[in-house]
């Protein structure tokens, strides 16, 4: 039987294709930067984020700490949004491995932080008071339903930014799902953006690795973080391959992600006992509740949902995150459809 596993993009598994680019890269060690396809993906990653550079990490996770090690001094402060990955997920590695202070600032519904909010978050000079160094904005934003940001609300934090003598990082894990739901491109996202990560390991179907991006200064700090926290790779690029691969046939396809996961959103809503969020989905990930009167958990259901082939894992004990994919068709979009049906009537 053929898992149909939602729980996230990041469960996608390299296809064919992109195995073979892998088993026939050209390698070297990337340590001494002698990795010709490495340094290939990092030219691509660069030039499609409009940086003057970038470099290959191993996750996400590494590249966003990356960006706040180079960009901020121990002690200072980072405007996150409270909904954040950076915040939420990351371990707090800001503060562990970085002695900063987080500066949570609410996420509204539609992903964004208010600007009004920023400013009153940003520290006056005194004795007192931590130093604001850097603002974190993340696009899409996952929790708040993997809602795009657009290119004029990054435009307007990158200037309040500036104009107050802070950076900007932008979180883009998922920049080019923002970016086919938009129809902009990635590089008018990243514009005001002082760094940019984005994940080739997520709905661009890459095995491992993250980019991060931003001037030839940042990344050059970057590289030397990396290596002090023991990213530097060796010859990487077997995984670097598949990078490239992504980045070359594995962006516009997101569209059909995003289809999907409409969809199957569609199908859910027509589930009683299902409440899906309204509007979603923006982009590939459905959110939606259990209604009141379903006696079930969201822990039974999924167990119920695994002996179907469906794995998905609930949020909490009455809400769910769908997340589409490559490896997601349509007949698994029905079929998830139908096991809820049998499962909750
Ligand atoms: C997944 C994700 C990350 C981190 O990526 P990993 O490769 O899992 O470490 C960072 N930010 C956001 C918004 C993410 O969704």
């Amino acid at each position: 039987m053929d898992l149909i596993d939602l729980r996230s993009d990041t469960v996608t598994k390299p296809t064919p294709e992109m195995r073979a680019a892998m088993a026939k890269a050209e390698v070297g060690d990337d340590v001494y930067e002698d990795d010709p396809t490495v340094n290939k993906l990092q030219e691509m990653a660069a030039e499609m984020l409009g940086k003057e550079a970038a470099l290959f990490v191993p996750s996400g996770t590494m590249g966003n700490l990356l960006a706040l090690l180079a960009h901020c001094q121990r002690g200072e402060e980072v405007i996150v949004g409270d909904q954040s990955h950076i915040y939420l997920n990351e371990a707090g590695g800001m503060a562990a491995l970085g002695g900063m202070q987080a500066c949570p600032v609410k996420n509204r519904s539609d992903g964004t932080l208010a600007l009004d909010d920023i400013l009153a978050s940003i520290r006056s000079e005194d004795v007192h008071h931590p130093i604001t160094q850097l603002i974190c904005l993340e696009n899409t934003q996952n929790i708040c339903g993997g809602v795009p940001l657009t290119a004029a609300y990054t435009r307007a934090v990158g200037e309040l930014a500036h104009s107050n003598n802070l950076r900007l990082h932008v979180d883009g894990a998922r920049i080019f799902n923002s970016a086919v739901a938009q129809n902009v491109s990635a590089k008018e996202l990243a514009a005001p953006a002082d760094s940019v990560m984005f994940c080739l390991s997520k709905g661009l179907c890459a095995p491992i690795g993250s980019m991060l991006a931003g001037t030839k200064t940042f990344i050059k700090r970057a590289r030397h973080l990396r290596k002090m926290v023991g990213g530097g790779m060796r010859q990487a690029g077997i995984v670097a391959a598949a990078g490239i691969y992504s980045l070359e046939n594995m962006i516009e396809r997101l569209d059909e992600d995003h289809a999907r996961a409409r969809k199957l959103a569609d199908g859910l809503r027509q589930v009683k006992g299902l409440v899906v969020d309204a509007g979603s989905p923006s982009t590939n990930m459905v959110y939606f509740n259990l209604a009141d009167d379903v006696t079930l958990s969201a822990e039974q259901i999924s167990l119920e949902m695994g002996k179907r082939g469906v794995i998905i894992g609930p949020e909490n004990e009455r809400r769910f995150r769908f997340v589409t994919h490559y490896w997601i068709d349509d007949a698994a979009v029905e079929k998830t459809v139908s096991a809820f049906n049998k499962i909750i009537q």
